[in-house]
């Protein structure tokens, strides 16, 4: 059956799979969401025999129902390659009893590859499908890790183009060494002297200016995002769930039809929400654990029905979840609302101007299924600590999060179903963080060093992604002011 996605803010006429795709974004500013959640159409028996690619295709096919299998197939195959160090793409790995679904193991070592590596390829069969002429050129602005994942998802990739803006001095040093060592001719990155702020809202005025776009149009460019709320990248995002359920199968660790809980380190809502999706598609899975670093505003609204930005931000070790506005939870308050687009969209005008909004007693009684909880930095140092030594794994600072809120969810109910836990980053992202959390002998020395040293502790040979860099030419030496980013977009379509 056709599926077609709705604004969360208005009734403006519904659009086809590929076309919000293109879009991004609603016109209205509201974010794209599927008429109505397919059920999964394979037995669960079946998932236990299917390879990752055969499990997204399964997935895909039934969201994306205006591309045809041909075409699904072939993004498919373009992005699940060699790119991944894993045949497996996100293997499961069983330790202290949980199951750990690494998401890690593509081109930049962080789980926005799972979705960066396909999204090219849904936007230019996007383009095709719908007689776009222009050559897309996406624009992104990033504090560090969905600069690299985007770059490295659209390098070379036909009818594209990508430039990346970085503050100058606000990302980490292997950040910045990952980004401009970037290779393919279609790339560019581009420092700005200025803070994350600056380079977003420059950003966002380019994508507002419709002089702009009319010049770029008429010499064959047109504008995209590969930002998070994007659908092309929530939908690639619940495959991995459904091949973690069949994987669970395959190793006899559950029996078809048993329920499982799934944890996810959270920061913007998308990857727990995209869990959220599996489950309303028949997948057995019981609770919808959201873990929270100590910008816990997620937690309170859990808790209390209340949502408030209006605090403190803190920056933490697990940097992808200091975050206090989650976008794609936009989209579970316009579900809980009865797929209302008016009363989302008061919330949502509600937390653009007073920074807060409160949901009513019959929403909150829908979020019976999610449960919310926080770690604080002590605690998620000692989270890793503790399982490397019981066991010689070594997590990340954001996997480490969630797997200390798993603790406390088990602790405080009593409940021992199998849970799959997201593992969204490689430790050798975070090396510092992760040295220091094993023993305050390390914290003395340099990021690559302990890249060696975490490399020997943990038995795992140092992914290509950290190796490369190392050796790597940088390609690209780009500054402006944060006033000269136009140009800067002018001066790179000019080639
Ligand atoms: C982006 C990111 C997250 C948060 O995911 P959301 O979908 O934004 O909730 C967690 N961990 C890592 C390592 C990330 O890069």
């Amino acid at each position: 059956m056709e599926i077609l996605y709705n604004s969360t803010r208005s009734e403006n006429a519904p659009v086809k799979a590929s076309e919000a795709i293109l879009k991004g974004l609603s016109p209205d500013g509201g974010l794209f969401v599927p008429d109505h959640i397919p059920a999964l159409d394979v037995p669960l028996d079946e998932l236990a025999k299917m390879d990752y690619c055969q499990t997204a295709y399964e997935v895909m096919k039934l969201f994306f129902t205006d591309f045809t299998g041909q075409e699904l197939k072939d993004c498919i195959a373009r992005a699940y390659d060699e790119k991944f160090d894993t045949k497996e793409i996100a293997p499961v790995v069983e330790k202290d009893g949980v199951f750990y679904l690494e998401l890690f193991h593509g081109a930049t070592i962080a789980f926005k590859d799972m979705a960066l590596s396909i999204l090219p390829h849904l936007l230019t069969t996007s383009a095709k499908k719908n007689n776009v002429k222009n050559e897309i050129v996406i624009l992104t602005a990033t504090s560090g890790d969905t600069g690299k994942a985007a770059l490295s998802g659209f390098a070379d990739v036909e009818g594209t183009r990508i430039l990346v803006f970085y503050p100058k001095n606000g990302v980490s040093p292997i950040q910045e060494k990952q980004m401009v060592t970037q290779k393919g001719k279609n790339t560019r990155v581009v420092g700005i002297r200025g803070n994350f702020d600056d380079a977003q809202s420059g950003v966002k005025k380019i994508f507002g200016d419709r002089e702009l776009s009319q010049e770029l149009d008429a010499k064959g460019f047109q504008f995209s995002s590969a930002n998070s709320i994007n659908i092309g990248r929530l939908v690639p995002q619940i495959v991995y769930y459904v091949y973690a359920y069949g994987q669970l199968l395959k190793e006899g660790k559950i029996k078809a039809g048993e329920e499982i809980n799934v944890t996810v380190p959270t920061g913007n809502f998308g990857n727990i929400l995209a869990a959220f999706y599996a489950k309303q598609m028949g997948l057995p899975i019981d609770k919808l654990i959201c873990a929270s670093n100590e910008n816990k505003v997620l937690y309170d609204f859990f808790r209390t029905g209340t949502y408030d930005r209006n605090r403190e931000f803190v920056l933490t070790s697990s940097p992808s979840m200091d975050i206090l506005i989650s976008s794609n939870l936009e989209r579970l308050i316009y579900h809980i609302a009865g797929n209302d687009s008016d009363k989302n969209r008061e919330l949502m005008t509600a937390l653009t101007e007073g920074g807060t909004y409160s949901i009513t007693k019959s929403m909150r009684e829908k979020l019976a299924d999610f449960y919310g909880y926080y770690a604080d930095e002590e605690e998620t140092a000692e989270t890793i600590r503790d399982l490397y030594q019981k066991t010689g794994y070594v997590i990340d600072t954001h996997t480490a999060v969630a797997s200390c809120v798993y603790g406390k969810y088990r602790k405080e109910t009593g409940d021992t179903k199998p849970t799959v836990l997201a593992s969204t980053a490689s430790p050798f992202k975070f090396t510092r963080s992760v040295m220091a959390a094993i023993d305050t002998k390390y914290e003395e020395s340099e990021d690559l060093e302990l890249a060696d040293m975490l490399s020997q502790i943990s038995k795992v040979k140092m992914p290509k992604a950290i190796e490369e860099i190392r050796t790597a030419p940088v390609l690209h030496n780009h500054l402006c002011e944060k006033d000269e980013m136009k140009q800067a977009v002018l001066e790179f379509l000019s080639k």
